[in-house]
Formats: C-alpha cells, sequence, structure tokens
C-alpha cells in the first residue's frame, strides 16, 4: 500500500485544495467590536470631518460604549439621546460601515424626509464608502451602470443599504432588513401617510431576524412630544460619569457646573461638584477620556444612553457660554439650545402654576359685584368633615371672578350640613349696575364617601340646577358628557372631563391682563387658597405604545380650592350660555332700570349684602 501524496493533478486531492482555500475564506474574521473595527478600519473624509484621517475613539471616549452596545449580542435596542455635536452621526456611519465589511447584513436607514436621505447618502455615506479602505469596492457608485446602486439603496456582499424618508410609507413596508437605523426621530411626523408611526413601520421590517438591530438616535425636542425622550425612559439609562482630577469624586456634567465671570464666556470653567475645583478644557477632555457609561435603572431589553455637549471634545466651554448668551435671550432659541446642546427636552414654562404670581394679582372688589359678571356657578367638594365650596362670576369671553369660597363644618351624612349648603346657594347677589343674581347652577362632586348624601341632595333640585357629578381624568374627555340616569339614585349624573378643565383654568391663571379668559380674585383671600389652587402639575405619567401620556397630578395633599373651581366651570358648561346674548340683555335690562341713567356707575356701598361676603376660609 502506498501512502497519500498530494499530486494537483489528482482530481481528487485538487477538490481537497478548493475545499480548504474555501473554509479559509468562510471561517469568521475574528469577532469584533463596532468600535474595534471603526479604530482598525475607519477614515475620516476632509468634507465631512475636521480631522480627516484615522478614526479613534478614544477622542470622544464615551462613543465607545455606543457603539459596543450595538455590536453586543446582548443588545437588540439601542436609544441615543444626544446633543449635535458630539458626533452621533459618526456614530451611526460606523454602524453601517461596520455591517457592510465586517458582519453583513440588510440595512434600513431612516431619516426624517427622503431630501435628509439624500444629503446624508451623498455627503456623509459616499464619503466614508470612497475613503475608508476596506469599504472600497464593495458598494458600487452609483453613478456606474449598476441599476442595483442608486443614491438610496446600495448592495454589497451579503446585504445592502437602503435609506428612505420617515414620510414614506413606501420606503419604511419593503424588504426585511436585519440592522435598522432610525435617525433624527424626533423630527419624524406621527403617521407615514396613512400608514402609521413610521418607528413602528421600520421595526416591522426586522420582526423575522432573530439577530435584528434597532438603534435609535435623536436630539430631544419637547417634553411630552419627543420620541427619543420617551424610548430613552424606558431604557436602562446610562449617564456617562467622569472622575474629577483632584478629588476622584465620579459625576455626570450638567450645565449648572459650568460658570464663568460676568458677560465674560472665555473665563468658563466646569467646576467639580465634590471638591470645586475647576476644569479648563484641557481637563475636562482628560476626564472624558476616563469616564465610563453606568445605567441608572435595571436594563428591560432597552439600552439607552445620553449624553449632552458638555462631553463634547468638539465644543470648548467658552463657545458653549457664548452660544448660550446669545440663545437664552428669547424662549424660542432658548428651547433649541436646550435641546440641541444639552439634549434634554424643553418643558413648556406654565405646566406648573405660580401661586404667588396668582396672588399677587387679586384685588379688592368693593362691596358688590363686578357689573360685568353676568352669571354665577358654584362647585362643591365634599370631605369627611365638611363641605368647600367657589361661588364663580363669569362675564363675557368667559373672563371670571372667584365671589366666595366658603369651607361648611360637619357631617355629610347628617341633614344639617346640607342644609347651610342649600341655604348659601339660595343666597342672592347685586352688582354694581343695580342687577341681582342667583346661582345658576351648581356641581357636587358625587365620587367621594358619600355619594348617596350628594344624590339625596340634589334629586329635590335638579329644577334649580344644581347637579351630581364625578370626575374623570384623561386628555380625550370632554369638559362634560350627556347626563345619564343609570345610577343607585336615578338622578341626572354628568361627568367632567377634569383635566380638560384643569387645562382650561391653568391656562387662564397664566394670564396677566384682565380679558378674556381672565380670573380674578379677592385680595382677602389666604395664601393657602393660590396654593391649592396651584397644587396640581402636568407629567408624564406612563407610557403608552412608546409615546408618553401627561397628566395632572396633585403636588399637595390638599387641592380642594382647585376642585372646586373645575366643578363651577363644569356648571357653566352644562348651562351652555350664550355670553354675548347674555351681555345685551344685562345692558337692556340696566337702561329700563334706571332710564337715562349712565351704564355704568362706581360700585355703591351696600354694607347690608357684605353679610354674603364673610369669607368662610379657615
Ligand atoms: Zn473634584
Amino acid at each position: 500500500m502506498s501512502y497519500q501524496h498530494t499530486d494537483p493533478t489528482n482530481t481528487q486531492d485538487a477538490l481537497a485544495a478548493v475545499i480548504a482555500e474555501a473554509m479559509t475564506i468562510l471561517r469568521p474574521p475574528p469577532r469584533l467590536s463596532v468600535a474595534e473595527w471603526a479604530d482598525r478600519e475607519r477614515r475620516l473624509s476632509s468634507e465631512a470631518s475636521a480631522e480627516a484621517g484615522k478614526w479613534h475613539t478614544a477622542r470622544a471616549e464615551y462613543q465607545r460604549g455606543i457603539m459596543d452596545a450595538i455590536s453586543d449580542p446582548l443588545h437588540r435596542d439601542v436609544v441615543v439621546m444626544a446633543g449635535a455635536q458630539v458626533g452621533k452621526t459618526e456614530i451611526v456611519l460606523n454602524v453601517i460601515g461596520y455591517h457592510i465589511a465586517h458582519d453583513p447584513a440588510p440595512i434600513l436607514i431612516v431619516q426624517p424626509t427622503a431630501e435628509m436621505g439624500q444629503a446624508f447618502s451623498k455627503d456623509r455615506l459616499a464619503p466614508m464608502l470612497r475613503d475608508t479602505p476596506q469599504l472600497r469596492g464593495k458598494v458600487k457608485d452609483p453613478r456606474s451602470r449598476d441599476a442595483n446602486n442608486t443614491t438610496m439603496h446600495k448592495v454589497f456582499p451579503g446585504g445592502h443599504v437602503s435609506i428612505t424618508g420617515s414620510n414614506s410609507s413606501v420606503g419604511l413596508a419593503s424588504r426585511p432588513v436585519r440592522c435598522v437605523l432610525l435617525d433624527e426621530v424626533d423630527r419624524y411626523p406621527a403617521s407615514a401617510g396613512t400608514e402609521g408611526d413610521p418607528v413602528q413601520l421600520a421595526r416591522k421590517r426586522s420582526a423575522t431576524f432573530w439577530n435584528r438591530k434597532i438603534l435609535m438616535v435623536s436630539t430631544p425636542t419637547n417634553k411630552g412630544a419627543s420620541r427619543i425622550e420617551a424610548s430613552f425612559e424606558e431604557s436602562d439609562k446610562r449617564h456617562f460619569f467622569v472622575p474629577c482630577e483632584d478629588c476622584g469624586h465620579e459625576q455626570t456634567l450638567r450645565w449648572s457646573q459650568v460658570q464663568w465671570e460676568k458677560d465674560q464666556p472665555e473665563t468658563a470653567v466646569y467646576v467639580c461638584e465634590e471638591c470645586g475645583s475647576c476644569w479648563n478644557d484641557a481637563a475636562r477632555n482628560r476626564a472624558v477620556r476616563r469616564g465610563h457609561w453606568q445605567a441608572t435603572e435595571e436594563f428591560k431589553g432597552v439600552a439607552g444612553f445620553h449624553i449632552n455637549g458638555i462631553y463634547s471634545p468638539w465644543t470648548p466651554l467658552p463657545d458653549a457660554v457664548r452660544e448660550f448668551l446669545s440663545a437664552k435671550r428669547m424662549t424660542e432659541t432658548l428651547r433649541v439650545w436646550t435641546n440641541v446642546y444639552l439634549a434634554e427636552s424643553w418643558e413648556d414654562q406654565g405646566e406648573r402654576i405660580d401661586d404667588y404670581a396668582v396672588a399677587e394679582r387679586a384685588e379688592d372688589y368693593g362691596p358688590r359685584l363686578d357689573e360685568r359678571i353676568l352669571v354665577l356657578t358654584a362647585g362643591i367638594d365634599v370631605q369627611d368633615d365638611r363641605l368647600e365650596l367657589e361661588i364663580m362670576g363669569t362675564g363675557q369671553a368667559e373672563e371670571s371672578w372667584s365671589i366666595d369660597y366658603r369651607t361648611l363644618y360637619g357631617d355629610p351624612s347628617t341633614p344639617q350640613l346640607w342644609q347651610d349648603l342649600d341655604a348659601i346657594l339660595a343666597s342672592k347677589y347685586e352688582t354694581a349696575d343695580g342687577r341681582t343674581l342667583q346661582i345658576r347652577a351648581a356641581c357636587i362632586d358625587s365620587g367621594g364617601h358619600y355619594t348617596k348624601a350628594v344624590y339625596d341632595f340634589v334629586r329635590p333640585r335638579e329644577g334649580r340646577r344644581i347637579f351630581a357629578i364625578k370626575g374623570m381624568a384623561g386628555q380625550d374627555r370632554p369638559v362634560v358628557s350627556r347626563p345619564t340616569r343609570n345610577n343607585i339614585g336615578k338622578i341626572r349624573l354628568f361627568t367632567l372631563g377634569v383635566d380638560n378643565i384643569k387645562d382650561l383654568i391653568f391656562s387662564r391663571l397664566r394670564l396677566q391682563s384682565e380679558g378674556p379668559g381672565y380670573c380674578h380674585f379677592p385680595n382677602d383671600r389666604p395664601d393657602e387658597y393660590f396654593k391649592q389652587l396651584a397644587s396640581s402639575e402636568k407629567i408624564v405619567t406612563k407610557y403608552h405604545k412608546g409615546f408618553p401620556r401627561r397628566e395632572f397630578v396633585k403636588t399637595r395633599t390638599r387641592n380642594e380650592a382647585l376642585d372646586c373651581r373645575v366643578y363651577a366651570i363644569g356648571a357653566l358648561a352644562i348651562l351652555n350660555l350664550n355670553l354675548d346674548s347674555l351681555a345685551e340683555r344685562a345692558a337692556r335690562q340696566v337702561k329700563e332700570d334706571r332710564p337715562g341713567a349712565p351704564q355704568k356707575q362706581p360700585p355703591r356701598h351696600h354694607a347690608a349684602r357684605r353679610g354674603n361676603f364673610v369669607n368662610g376660609w379657615r
């Protein structure tokens, strides 16, 4: 038996050699992360970067954790809420380069519009494909006659890159892809044509891949309307902690620690929150180089990264301060700066009401009601040991006057308290121009412990428009819904959309000058009243399908003053009056009562009527 020799002329041996060679080609390249690949292969193009040449992740160390999360098989969803000058487009480009050269896959890139997709392809992607040697030649030039390669669609061995605008339902809904890169998601429309949420459409494309990757990147926009913030909120919220050179304390970089001499942005430094040492730009950059990511919430499937412009090696602090000083002159420019530099969402002023400012505007009412008042309504809140009520006057264009606020102590399960209430609701008020007004409608909250007592009170008084109500939260609730009798008391029960009414109240409390919607208050109310009135705040309380839901939450335990105002407005809404024709009628009445008298008269003093205006606040 002769022993085997390898003779290339032998067909069997030739086959073995081919297979061996093929095996070398098919053997997977060393497993690299995106950052490792970029450090080895990526070149920055001169037209797209001030630092053309070899890529160095260490130049902006925070980029490493973000890129490596994308190539980490444990992560499917990666969310990056970032400022404009931290290099986030380069991160996206590195991910694309990695998946062309190292881990071929079909890729979908979504830009806000098709035009922005074109610009991204021509100005950023094409230079990378040209200048990075490992990518060169993998994607054919779109100018060549290959129909497979256009600006918006590029084929490479093992995959393709498709670019589309978020407003294109067609572009979002074609072939399956393994990698979905969603750039500037806060500039996407709510719906791609009539097809629905572009993010969901794009995500669906990857559903068949077990090893799919979804990267979402953006600067945030308005609080409550920001996709990237909503997604970041659902993530493990990673922040970049950097050590102080002087004390070693690790901290995130915050704008409140950037300090400068008045009118001298060039003196800007970063002040360590622990030891107070001042870092110049060089020290700040050294600190960032030694920083690391740290999750602040439990990982539930989404890796989230937040990075602001203070970390950026490309923006010196004095420049940032100059931009800030120029931006802060106007709310609109400050909003953009906050989004783009701090990578923080912008919260419109007035989500919270300044109770001091409202109290400051309170005025001296005089003995009789303002002659602009056309109708009186009341709102009553039921507590275990008392009733609280507000009587509200309303004029044209819903300008309002708080006429009275009272607390009636007693047990709501006994008749006495309700008799007291009945007497108050029957009182008469005189206006400065001589008209007599009575309460036209009242709403009593029946949602508490004394539902039956409330029903018993309102049943014989429906003719006087004294109604039981229940409040319902939720933005989709109308101010007042058609009443039902489907309740144990068989009474007309109205449902008030309390969130909508609170929106209305809060926008009106913000008005500074008399006129439509303005709210007048008497200056004998205690501070506590105004604190209760401003006792809610609208915040994001939960997320539904990735969108934030904003709700009113109590900021104080007692908020009856706000509730009473909600119910008084509910009573006005139930009346559904035409205030303009009511004003005409009032003017006619004044004329008939006092022919020849001028329509406007200074309020006359009526000491006797004062009895009804005793402030019941305790
Ligand atoms: Zn320190």
